[in-house]
């Protein structure tokens, strides 16, 4: 791996630096290598990414302690993970895109959807969601209490005092952008007056302040369907964040997470489950309770089952959406050795061994064979 440059040294701001000075930084240097202003360059686009990394990471206050006392090697694994995930996303459980962007950038970059010179949509939002395989694999439906802001119930969303009514901007005549002469150029930009959103509130609502939507933490009932995957991103549409003044909703994406199984173990729709069986069952053969999902199923052991060998129970697995078919459950067995024997039991097996030959083992009398061989092979090499 490369050696990584110095957070604080990216962003040029002193080691004490407050949030301040830190969101002053980021914003500078974000607008300089911003995406959207370098057009193919990759030189810039990798000091977006460098500098967003550390801004990510000096603006938490958790991450930028562990920063200060390990360096990069306290926070690597976790700035992994928000790439992965795709940049700004992690920090909570839950994120507000618009908020991260819209606290460090403004309008300059107009995140969080708008655009045409109208208010703005609201952001999405994602909501990481901790399942266990079973519920994945049976679906479920899921209770999220969801912090977010929705449209002000008093306004219905306009922003304006019940009875009055937003009015067309006069600087932008309610277009939202003003043209500009530039030298030989028409220059067209957002209207300065009404921030691009081509009406004008007079008497704004009291409730919501003008903006048409207040903070509410609501309760959404959300059906996880059958046979999610861990990292399944669920669309909820129209549950994102309420857009500024009656503006479109953002959505909602429920990101899942599907916890370890003590048991199973996950391939696609198949499982897989190593179970132990012990040395009589597996010789003089029996039947046993395998784990599904869904609860016990009989297994018939056959005389003389070795180690490593694999019953296959049909649709026992997870179902796969795509295909419309549920995996199979793959239960391997080995055979577990008799350990803390009993004075009895240990006589008991002295006895079976001294009665037992390589008639009763197979697998060791060819073995055997093999090593002879080999043994007398490699004699007549050393004599040769
Ligand atoms: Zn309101
Ligand atoms: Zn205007």
């Amino acid at each position: 791996m490369p050696t990584k440059r110095d957070y604080y040294e990216i962003l040029g701001v002193e080691k004490g630096a407050d949030i301040n000075a830190i969101k002053r930084a980021y914003r500078k240097l974000a607008m300089k290598y911003h995406p959207d202003r370098n057009k193919d360059d990759d030189a810039a686009s990798e000091k977006f990414r460098e500098t967003t990394e550390a801004y990510e990471v000096l603006s938490d206050t958790d991450k930028r302690a562990r920063y200060d006392q390990y360096g990069h090697a306290g926070v690597d694994d976790q700035m992994q993970d928000f790439w992965a995930r795709g940049g700004f996303q992690e920090s909570q459980a839950f994120h507000d895109f618009g908020d991260v962007f819209g606290d460090v950038f403004g309008d300059i970059f107009g995140f969080g959807g708008g655009g045409g010179g109208r208010a703005s949509r609201g952001a999405d939002l994602r909501y990481q969601l901790d399942m266990s395989l079973e519920d994945a694999a049976h679906g479920r439906e899921v209770e999220l209490n969801i912090p977010r802001h929705a449209a002000c119930e008093t306004c219905h969303g306009s922003g304006a005092r019940p009875g009055t009514h937003p009015v067309p901007c006069r600087t932008c005549g309610g277009h939202g952008q003003v043209q500009m002469q530039q030298g030989f150029f028409a220059v067209r930009r957002t209207c300065p007056e009404c921030q691009g959103q081509g009406t004008r509130i007079d008497s704004p609502c009291v409730e919501c302040g003008g903006a048409g939507r207040i903070r509410k933490t609501k309760t959404l009932k959300v059906r996880i369907p059958p046979g999610v995957y861990d990292g399944a991103q669920v669309r909820v549409g129209g549950e994102g964040e309420a857009g500024m003044q009656g503006a479109p909703t953002g959505d909602l994406y429920i990101v899942i997470r599907i916890q370890k199984h003590t048991i199973f173990e996950r391939d696609g729709a198949d499982l897989h489950c190593n179970m132990p069986i012990t040395f009589p069952q597996a010789s003089l053969g029996s039947e046993v309770d395998a784990p599904t999902l869904s609860g016990r199923v009989k297994i018939r052991i056959p005389a003389g089952t070795e180690s490593g060998k694999v019953f296959r129970l049909r649709g026992k697995g997870v179902p796969d959406i795509r295909v419309n078919q549920t995996g199979d459950l793959y239960v391997h067995v080995h055979v577990a050795v008799p350990r803390k024997l009993s004075k009895k039991q240990e006589h008991l097996l002295r006895e079976f061994a001294t009665e037992t030959g390589d008639d009763v083992y197979p697998e060791c009398a060819s073995f055997l064979d093999k090593a002879k061989q080999f043994w007398d092979d490699l004699a007549g090499e050393v004599k040769s």
